[in-house]
This record gives structure tokens, C-alpha cells and sequence, in this order.
């Protein structure tokens, strides 16, 4: 049997160094020299998967294609390798533990004790490489956490396990590490990172690599003593620097020769150059703008960055396609609610605080709290032909927005925000008394109740949308409970909403646009997961041209 070269990703020192960036850049690199690679995260928190976490905790969720909720490197991955994930790509403490409690409950160990060593190591290792097809060169597994954190312990030790089984030449320990600038002696200092390899060593793992995040570069002496007290090759001490954008960092680490000596470790090296020309390219367009553009994202995930974080990304690829900078500021849909206000006071309320943006994106969300800010975002980018792009959640309050406004429809609402009033968002189930259920994930708890992961959608022909994916069969990925009732169609396209991608059944609307608008969509699914540098959504794209258009005019 032939053993795929696996490399394994690990932090010291402190989290958020970004092991993520670290795997993903390492895997752009080595799908320069031409090799396939696959990527895999390993988390040690309890959750069973990330889906119930609040995106204020642990930044966005992200979705597969097979209807997986992933960690957000699973983005960065698809981002840098410009392949789709798969929910065999994610693994966690809490799968882990439920794969080996649900073993026990079974009977599967015939009586014997179960414990984390070897039980849950060894299913730890049974999940490396589940689902790794043979054509893969290499496959990189990230480990979430810092080592020597308690809960991380099991991967440590199964990960240790697993390359004691196939080998150094099959394996690869790269360690990531911090090496501050201390401003006050006005020198680098190893030390954090030396006790960082001790506490792996404590473990039993000699990293080959060490990746040495910093801010400063590191002098030649410096990395001599990181390579002596680490015990590591010096050429194997690679510096990790800042980059303006995480998309230099392919070309960053191939400059500090990361490719050069894994590709030696596996003796793979033959002074081949890596055709970095795609990244060398999208950077290049990235720094070198020729326009500007505000958005707005009206939202309320705002206490993480990470919320919200293929939207940016997206809006990064959008900008090199169109040349443009893209400025995102993340508005909390709160502020556009005060309480005080009559509806006319409002109205210029709204418009006060959203009138210096060129486009406004309303995102995914969930529940009653800031809805009524968002609505009144979607109203006033409607009436003031400001280019307007609703997500799932922005597409359904789209909706509610038109029902109310345009159709008159006062009590129109989505049953996630209200008991009484007229559903024109509902449960689907709400609506389909002959008992045909939505396609659920299978348990019926909190964590497996959405429409999750990639549906074909039809566009109609000649619509705004058609034109702009160029196609008129997509598809697209979701991640939602609530459905705009198709019954509504009629009414809506009467006043001007053309319902413009559907179910290939017909029954769930899936994008909705305003013809006589200068770009309104809204899309039941999350465009911003399949966006990547080499390939930026159309949807996206065009967003941007829109806004880019709308500054002009101003
Ligand atoms: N809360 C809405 C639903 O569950 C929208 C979800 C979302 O925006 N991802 O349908």
C-alpha cells in the first residue's frame, strides 16, 4: 500500500499565529510545482462540528459543498488551493469522541476499558487519511490549538503515533512558532519559540521545520540559535513575516525556501521552479488598485473579524477583478434602529449614515435583533439605486422589505422574527402540509436541522442573474433553516421583483432581483463560499463594477 507524504501543522507559543495560513500557503506552493494536495483540519474542542458555535466566539462558519459546517480554514483552504473541501476535511474532538462512545454503546470493544489512549488516538488516525484518494501527493493536517494545551493532547500523541507507523520519509513536522522583537533591548528573542519546541520535544515530536512567525526579519545569528537549541536544520528555521495581504504569502514563503526543503525532506527536490505566475499576478493586481469603492456590510456579527469572513475575501478577488480597492466597513444593523425616531425621521436617518457607501451588502444572520436596521438598510438602497446584495438572510429581508414597501403587505414577516403576521418566510415544513419535508442532515437537533451545503439552482433566461453567471444552471451552497414562500412569486413579479433563480422543482425561490434597479440581487445561498483569487464570484464581480458605476455618477 502506498503511504501519502502527510505534513502536519502545529502551534506554539500562542494561538493565532495562523497555522491555517501556514497549511494553505504551503499547499499553494506545493500545487505550484505541480503536485495534488489535500488539506485537513484537526480541532480539539468538544463541539461535534462548528455549526452551533456563534460566530462572535469562533468567527464564520463555513460550508461545503457536501453540507459539512467547517471551521473557517476550511475557506482558506478552498481560497488557496482552489479546490473543494469535503466534510471528511474536518475533524473534532467532540466527532472524535462521539465515533468512539457510539463504538462503546455498541458493544465494538467486547468489554474492555476504553480510554483516550489507544481508543480515541487510534480513531484519530483512522480519520487522517479517510477519504485521501490515491492521486494525492500530499496531505497537510492542521491541528487547531497550541501545544500543550490539555485537549490537544490525543492529536499530539495519535499524530506522533501515525508518523512513528509510516515514517520520516512519508512525514513532516512543521512546528509554527513566534519570534517577538523586543523593542526595549532592540533585539529578536528566540526564547518563546525554544520552550515552544520543548513542549513538543515533552511530547515526543522533534519538528523538522520551524516556522517563525514575525514581525521583524530574523538576523542570521538569531535563526543559528533557533536551529542549535531547536535541534533543527538552519536551513529548515524559515521565516514567516507579515505580508500586506495573506495572498503574498505563497510567494513569501517560497522566497524563505519553505517548498525548497519540504520538497528535500521528501526527497523531492530537484532544483524545479514552481510557476507562481497566477499568484505573482492576483498580488500584483491587488497592489496596484486604480479605484476605489465603500461598502457597507450591514450585519451584527461585528465583536470577530472572522465573522463575516469569506464576504471580505470575496470583496478582495472582486477588487483585483475589477482593479478596484475594495474599503469593507462592517456596519452594526443596530445603529440604523433608534427607537425614538418616526418613520420620516428615520428615513433620513438611514440615509445619513449609509450615503458614503457605493454598495450595501446585507449578510447571512439569524434571529430578530438588528433585522429591522437591516430592512431599513435594503429600503434605503432600493429607493437611492445604491447597488444592494442580499445574502440568505439579506435576501429574505429583501423580500419582507418589497412586501411591505412596494405591495403594502404591512404585517409581512418570516416566522424566525415573528409569531403573528403574514409568512412570506417560513419554515418549509410551515407551508407543506402533504408532509414533503425539506432535505434535512438526518438528526433533527440543533445542529443538523438547515438546508446545508451545495443545491442546483435554475436561473431564468434572459435575467439579470443569467447574464451575469453567464449560465443558466448553477450551483450553489446553503446554509439555512427559512425558505421565501414560492406563493409570493406572483404578487412580487407583478410589482417589479422578478423571483430569477428557483429549485429546478420550482419551489424554492433562490435569487431575486429588481429589473429597474441599478444592481439589487439577493440569494438565498452564500455566493462568498465558492469566491477564490484565480476564480472571484460573478456575483461578486459584478457587485463591485455595479459600485465602481455608482461612485461615478455621484
Ligand atoms: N436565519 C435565516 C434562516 O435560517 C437565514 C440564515 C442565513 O442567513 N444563513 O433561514
Amino acid at each position: 500500500m502506498t503511504v501519502t507524504r502527510t505534513i502536519f501543522v502545529t502551534g506554539g507559543v500562542m494561538s493565532s499565529l495562523g497555522k491555517g495560513i501556514v497549511a494553505s500557503g504551503l499547499a499553494a506552493l506545493l500545487q505550484a510545482h505541480g503536485y495534488k494536495v489535500r488539506l485537513k483540519k484537526f480541532d480539539p474542542y468538544l463541539n461535534v462540528d462548528p455549526g452551533t458555535m456563534n460566530p462572535n466566539q469562533h468567527g464564520e462558519v463555513f460550508v461545503t459543498d457536501d453540507g459539512a459546517e467547517t471551521d473557517l480554514d476550511l475557506g482558506h483552504y478552498e481560497r488557496f488551493v482552489h479546490e473543494s473541501a469535503s466534510r471528511y476535511d474536518t475533524v473534532t474532538s467532540g466527532r472524535v469522541y462521539s465515533d468512539v462512545l457510539a463504538a462503546e454503546r455498541r458493544g465494538d470493544y467486547l468489554g474492555n476499558t476504553v480510554q483516550v489512549i489507544p481508543h480515541i488516538t487510534d480513531r484519530i488516525q483512522e480519520l487522517l487519511p479517510v477519504d485521501v484518494k490515491e492521486d494525492v501527493d500530499f496531505l497537510i493536517c492542521e491541528i487547531g490549538g497550541t501545544v500543550g494545551d490539555i485537549e490537544g493532547l490525543p492529536f499530539i500523541e495519535a499524530i506522533r503515533q501515525f508518523s512513528q507507523k509510516v515514517g520520516s520519509q512519508n512525514s513532516l513536522f512543521i512546528h509554527l512558532t513566534y519570534v517577538p522583537y523586543l523593542a526595549s533591548a532592540g533585539e529578536i528573542k528566540t526564547k518563546p519559540s525554544q520552550h515552544a519546541v520543548k513542549e513538543l520535544l515533552h511530547v515526543g515530536i522533534q519538528p523538522q521545520i520551524l516556522m517563525c512567525r514575525c514581525e521583524h526579519p530574523i538576523p542570521a545569528e538569531a535563526r543559528r540559535k533557533l536551529a542549535l537549541f531547536c535541534n533543527i536544520d538552519k536551513d529548515n528555521v524559515i521565516e514567516a513575516s507579515d505580508v500586506d495581504t495573506i495572498y503574498a504569502v505563497p510567494l513569501k514563503y517560497h522566497q524563505s525556501g519553505l517548498d525548497r526543503q519540504v520538497l528535500k525532506h521528501f526527497g523531492l527536490w530537484k532544483e524545479q521552479e514552481a510557476d507562481l505566475s497566477q499568484w505573482n499576478d492576483f498580488v500584483s493586481r491587488l497592489r496596484s488598485p486604480k479605484a476605489e469603492v465603500k461598502i457597507a456590510v450591514v450585519g451584527k456579527y461585528n465583536e470577530v473579524k472572522d465573522s463575516y469572513k469569506s464576504i471580505l475575501e470575496s470583496f478582495i478577488h472582486a477588487g483585483a477583478a475589477n482593479e478596484a480597492k475594495v474599503k469593507v466597513e462592517i456596519l452594526p444593523a443596530e445603529d440604523l434602529e433608534p427607537q425614538s425616531f418616526k418613520t420620516d425621521q428615520l428615513k433620513a436617518f438611514v440615509k445619513e449614515k449609509l450615503s458614503e457607501y457605493d454598495g450595501i451588502l446585507v449578510p447571512g444572520g439569524y434571529g430578530l435583533r438588528g433585522s429591522q436596521g437591516k430592512i431599513s438598510a435594503i429600503e434605503y438602497a432600493r429607493e437611492n439605486q445604491v447597488p444592494f446584495f442580499g445574502i440568505c438572510f439579506g435576501m429574505q429581508l429583501a423580500v419582507i422589505e418589497y412586501c411591505r414597501n412596494v405591495l403594502g403587505m404591512k404585517d409581512a414577516t418570516s416566522s424566525e422574527l415573528e409569531k403573528k403576521g403574514n409568512m412570506v418566510v417560513g419554515l418549509l415544513t410551515e407551508w407543506e402540509k402533504d408532509g414533503k419535508k425539506a432535505k434535512r442532515t438526518g438528526e433533527e437537533d440543533m445542529g443538523g436541522t438547515m438546508r446545508l451545503g451545495a443545491y442546483p439552482c435554475q436561473l431564468i433566461k434572459g435575467s439579470g442573474a443569467a447574464k451575469i453567471y453567464g449560465t443558466s444552471q448553477i450551483s450553489e451552497r446553503h446554509r439555512h433553516r427559512y425558505e421565501v414562500d414560492v406563493k409570493i412569486k406572483p404578487q412580487l413579479e407583478k410589482a417589479g421583483m422578478v423571483v430569477s433563480g428557483l429549485s429546478p422543482d420550482g419551489k424554492l425561490p433562490e435569487i431575486v432581483e429588481l429589473p429597474d434597479h441599478s444592481w439589487f440581487y439577493g440569494m438565498q445561498f452564500h455566493p462568498e463560499l465558492k469566491s477564490r483569487p484565480f476564480q472571484p464570484h460573478p456575483m461578486f464581480k459584478s457587485f463591485i463594477q455595479a459600485a465602481l458605476e455608482h461612485k461615478q455618477k455621484r
